[in-house]
């Protein structure tokens, strides 16, 4: 019997599960890119009733979300309740070392474009998704869809064919106009299969923020937006007199942080001797280097890219560690990371020197030692042994670098990520190549700013939410679905079936 199957069955303890007739039923609404002080302020400013609604209902809570924070990984922790690098997607792109995939132009990844039909795909296949474990299920511009019993409305040739021309010319009003058709033909769908789980995603916020910053009108208008999903997914369930069991939480991917200066890895690189392969140069004949910029405020080096599989930091050889004390001197770039074991991952501080995060065991059991050698480079105030998924987040809570021990353990260790990862410094980022769109806001990096989201529900919490990875095991919760399912978040709603750490 595989996870998938177990997890059919009903929850031990949590919540009474409800029958499959007149049981609950969860639309998660993902507001791309709203930072949490936004949404808070336009509930404050009573702009959006239908949000203050679920606020007073339930709460609204800032949660970190995965590193690199961007679009595609963020959306693994709440439709998965994993952590997206071990589950195979390490970022925006990504080098595929292994020769796994198929339909895969010189190995790399870029969900940026048309890679995003592989999502699905490239994820692990075994374990479930939200969508998988509560049926029926309904997505809308997902980026991860996987399960959906009634499809996946704005994601298919159609949608793709009518956002193009939008896309291409950076026209952000007719984006939004194919979203909110996309949108109503979602809400159509909604109505008649009434679906136990439900996942609508609203991009345009994330789009406005690259072009005018996080707090600027049209981000406003995007919040306007998600309030009118939210009373139209409201308004269809108590005409069909199944409003009572109809609950809606809003969540962010990632947030988005000012951005002024655009670093080119890519020429600096190629100016130093390396043969660099990276969107869209891809034809690139035996590459020294892989780069790949996702978020653009984060960025993956894979060195010896012909090699099928990875090797840890000390085989890398000197010219690595020259290209790790160049990288560190790029103005651009605050953190550097690399890994000399599967379980230790060494972070560097472009000022603040350097510390080990050292991994023991899998999972919710996991433990986490930040041994600090020549510095303190997130700023956690010295050594910290023994710290659990729990402690390892609240340690880092108040910090410049939100859940940073947990989130570079996780990445840098799983076999499809860089050899070297890069944070980018406080208003950088780092693809000023081939970047089609101009912006001033950006989005990847460990950064606070970009790692904090909100996360809006309708019931009230048993503990405070932590991550987004979270949310998936909540939802399980409330659904009474998911059982035995080994997720890396914890519920809020019944208190996570975990003596608290
Ligand atoms: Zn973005």
């Amino acid at each position: 019997m595989t996870t998938r199957q177990r997890a059919a069955g009903h929850v031990a303890g949590g919540p009474p599960p409800p029958a499959a007739e007149g049981g609950r039923h969860l639309l998660l609404v993902v507001a791309d890119g709203i930072r949490p002080e936004l949404l808070a302020a336009e509930i404050d400013a009573e702009r959006v009733p239908a949000l203050a609604a679920l606020r007073a209902r339930g709460g609204l809570y800032p949660v970190s979300t995965v590193f690199p924070s961007v679009t595609g990984p963020a959306y693994v922790p709440f439709l998965m309740g994993r952590h997206p690098a071990p589950v195979g997607l390490p970022g925006l792109r990504w080098y595929d070392r292994a020769r796994t995939l198929r339909w895969s132009p010189a190995q790399a990844r870029s969900y940026a474009g048309i890679d995003i039909w592989h999502v699905d795909r490239d994820v692990h296949a075994e374990p479930p998704t939200l969508l998988e474990l509560a049926q029926p299920s309904l997505a809308g511009m997902s980026m991860l869809a996987r399960g959906a019993t009634h499809g996946r409305v704005g994601r298919s040739l159609y949608w793709m064919l009518r956002a193009a021309p939008s896309h291409f010319r950076g026209d952000l009003a007719g984006w939004r106009r194919v979203e909110q058709a996309a949108t109503r033909a979602f809400f159509r769908r909604f109505a008649r299969a009434r679906p136990r789980s439900a996942v609508l995603a609203l991009t345009i916020g994330d789009k406005r923020a690259h072009a005018e910053g996080p707090f600027g009108d049209g981000v406003r208008e995007a919040v306007a937006d998600v309030d009118a999903a939210v009373a139209t997914a409201r308004g269809i369930a108590e005409a069909g007199g199944w409003g009572d069991r109809l609950h809606v939480w809003v969540v962010a991917d990632h947030g988005h942080a000012p951005v002024a200066h655009h670093d080119d890895l890519h020429g600096w690189l190629d100016g130093a001797g390396w043969r660099v392969l990276a969107h869209p140069q891809l034809s690139v004949r035996n590459p020294d280097v892989a780069l790949m910029v996702g978020g653009n405020a984060m960025a993956q080096l894979y060195l010896h890219p012909s090699m099928r599989s990875r090797s840890w930091w000390p085989a890398l050889g000197a010219r690595a560690g020259r290209l790790l004390d160049g990288v560190l001197q790029r103005p651009s770039v605050e953190l550097a990371m690399v890994a000399p074991d599967a379980r230790t991952v060494r972070v560097t501080h472009a000022g603040r020197g350097t510390a080990e995060v050292v991994r023991h065991g899998e999972g919710r059991t996991a433990r986490w030692d930040y041994l600090v050698r020549d510095g303190d480079p997130l700023g956690l105030g010295g050594t910290l042994r023994g710290l659990t998924p729990c402690t390892a987040w609240e340690a880092c809570a108040a910090t410049e670098f939100p859940d940073a021990v947990v989130q570079l353990s996780l990445l840098a260790s799983a076999p499809r990520t860089g050899d070297v990862i890069v944070s980018a410094r406080e208003g950088w980022d780092l693809r000023a190549r081939f970047e089609p769109v101009t912006h001033v806001s950006t989005h990847g990096a460990l950064r606070r700013e970009q790692m904090l989201v909100p996360l809006l529900v309708d019931v009230p919490v048993a503990r405070a939410p932590q991550r987004t990875a979270d949310v998936a095991a909540s939802a399980c919760a409330l659904l009474g679905v998911g059982a035995g399912v080994p997720f890396d978040g914890r519920s809020f709603v019944d208190g996570g079936g975990m003596a608290p750490a």
